[in-house]
């Protein structure tokens, strides 16, 4: 059962606490900074199960400081349905946690990875989706073949080599598969995806989620068409400046 938002409110203070040793955390503003990222990701982790996007305490999602080299992530192995913030774990830009707290998901080297590669990038979810995970097992790549997943992703979403869970050499072959697109395929494991904020990655969960299904179900049909490497641009483009309330325009 949750409990009482006083008792997490001290807890938080008590876990954070450690927070303020680390170099990074300077005052109040991080502190409340940190804090939010935490309840989000109990948010959009509770989103991810919902949605189906994983089974039991499978899958991960973290999200970064937006000034410093700091990110938090779900701890290794719980349920997302008793997570509270304090539960969720600081690491800093080589994977190491920050003060004491709950152990950090196994694929942490793989997050740091990529948020160390991609500054673009400010949260990432990993999940083992039904559909995207079928083209992990066979090995075959998601191809550009709809216009709303060729916006988000920028390109097919390529399979990673097989390496173990939780290795570094998992986070390497991520990183070498991922690119500069927004998603990409774990051999016989699953599926990660990246955005500017928890919000856009777990859009693209579902979106890639959603055309691994068409692309399989066409294959019934005959052969899908890709949408060409000029037709992605522009829709990628197009998605960045044109698209939604909040864009450039
Ligand atoms: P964690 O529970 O340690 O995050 O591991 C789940 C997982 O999906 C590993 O790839
Ligand atoms: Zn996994």
């Amino acid at each position: 059962m949750r409990r009482r938002a006083e008792e997490r409110e001290d807890d938080i203070k008590d876990s954070l606490q450690a927070l303020f040793q680390h170099r990074s955390i300077h005052g109040k503003g991080d502190y409340y900074m940190l804090l939010k990222l935490k309840q989000m990701v109990v948010e959009y982790g509770e989103k991810i199960v919902k949605e189906g996007l994983v089974v039991a305490t499978w899958g991960n999602l973290s999200a970064r400081e937006e000034d410093e080299e700091i990110f938090v992530i779900t701890p290794s192995g719980m349920n997302y349905h008793i997570l509270e913030p304090e539960d969720i774990a600081a690491v800093d830009f080589a994977g190491k946690p920050i003060g004491t707290g709950r152990k950090p998901s196994v694929e942490t080297p793989m997050h740091a990875a990529i948020y160390r590669a991609r500054p673009d990038v400010k949260a990432i979810i990993h999940t083992h989706s039904i559909n995207a995970s079928a083209c992990a097992a066979a090995r075959v790549e998601i191809p550009c073949i709809m216009e709303d997943m060729a916006s988000m992703v920028g390109g097919p979403v390529k399979v990673a080599e097989y390496a173990p869970t939780g290795t570094e050499q998992l986070a390497g072959n991520v990183l070498a598969a991922l690119g500069d697109r927004n998603a990409v395929l774990l051999a016989n494991h699953g599926v990660v995806t990246v955005g500017r904020c928890l919000e856009e990655a777990f859009k693209l969960s579902m979106m890639v989620e959603k055309t691994a299904e068409i692309f399989i179900k066409s294959r019934i049909l005959g052969q899908p068409f890709s949408l060409s490497g000029e037709e992605t641009c522009y829709l990628k483009d197009f998605y960045r400046r044109c698209y939604g309330q909040n864009m450039e325009k």
